[in-house]
């Protein structure tokens, strides 16, 4: 298999996203809202995240939503948002994928290509997202376990695409106290089995902005090549997922928290 350690032309561990590295003694930190939801909130969130510290930007523009009565995000136009993002804080920008019909204009944009959850066993989106040209981050299905996670991952390499990241960002287990599970030793176990690098998304691992901060600490003490966070200016009024998200000084605390776990366990922020 292309994930494994030694397989034959397997990478050495590193992902390089516009310059940015996972796998990197420093850490990923991946911040913004779950969803653009307008020009000025984008903007302002990406400025705030990058003063506290984010080294790449997130935003849905195609949103997975479980209520087709919900916002399904801004599409195409939040595409252009978040070029303008990119162009006033020169931040990579990773975007969802939700369909092969989007690959393109999603590819066209974003510096990495986001598969999320729900698509992680869609096999045909993962071969044309492993074919588009940009790296892919590669969330993992909330019902999966790791080796189905690890042969989607090898669909999107067997497309071509030599720069994948994982993302562990919850499972579903019988505990309904928090969102989801976050299953945390599937952190250093990927990192056992894969060169692949794994990073972590408390926001959606937990649901639950209480327990970002920690749970972030967590991910990091147990070898996360970094994670992906939710900050939203104004979380209460957010259009989704606005109980996970930070606010932006929120997450400057939580970053400044990190320093110390990441230094204990050889890593810069
Ligand atoms: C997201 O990161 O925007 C998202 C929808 O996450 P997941 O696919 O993990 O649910
Ligand atoms: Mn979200």
């Amino acid at each position: 298999m292309r994930f494994e350690k030694d397989s034959q032309g397997a990478g050495n561990g590193r992902v390089d996203v516009a310059g940015v590295v996972f796998g990197d003694t420093r850490l990923v930190l991946i911040a913004g809202p779950c969803t653009v939801e307008s020009r000025s909130q984008m903007l302002e969130a990406a400025c705030a995240v990058k003063e506290a510290g984010a080294t790449m930007l997130r935003g849905g523009a195609f949103k997975p939503r479980s209520s087709p009565y919900a916002f399904q995000g801004l599409c195409e136009k939040g595409l252009e948002i978040l070029a303008e993002a990119r162009e006033r804080t020169h931040l990579p920008v990773v975007t969802e994928a939700l369909e092969t019909a989007h690959l393109a204009a999603v590819a066209e944009v974003a510096d990495m290509v986001q598969i999320g959850s729900r698509n992680m066993h869609n096999s045909v989106l993962l071969h044309a997202a492993g074919a588009c040209g940009k790296p892919v981050l590669l969330k993992r299905g909330m019902c999966a376990t790791l080796q189905e996670y690890l042969l989607a991952a090898e669909y999107v390499l067997e497309a071509g695409c030599t720069r994948v990241v994982l993302c562990e960002r919850g499972i579903r287990t019988f505990e309904t106290a928090t969102r989801f599970t976050m299953d945390l030793s599937a952190v250093p176990l990927l990192k056992q089995k894969t060169w692949l690098p794994v990073i972590a998304d408390p926001s959606h691992g937990t649901g639950m902005v209480s327990l970002v901060p920690a749970m972030a600490r967590a991910a990091v003490a147990c070898g996360a090549d970094g994670l992906m966070v939710e900050v939203h200016g104004e979380p209460e009024h957010a259009l989704c997922d606005g109980g996970q998200s930070l606010t932006p000084d929120a997450f400057a605390h939580a970053v400044k928290e990190l320093r110390a776990v990441a230094e204990a366990v050889g890593r810069t922020i």
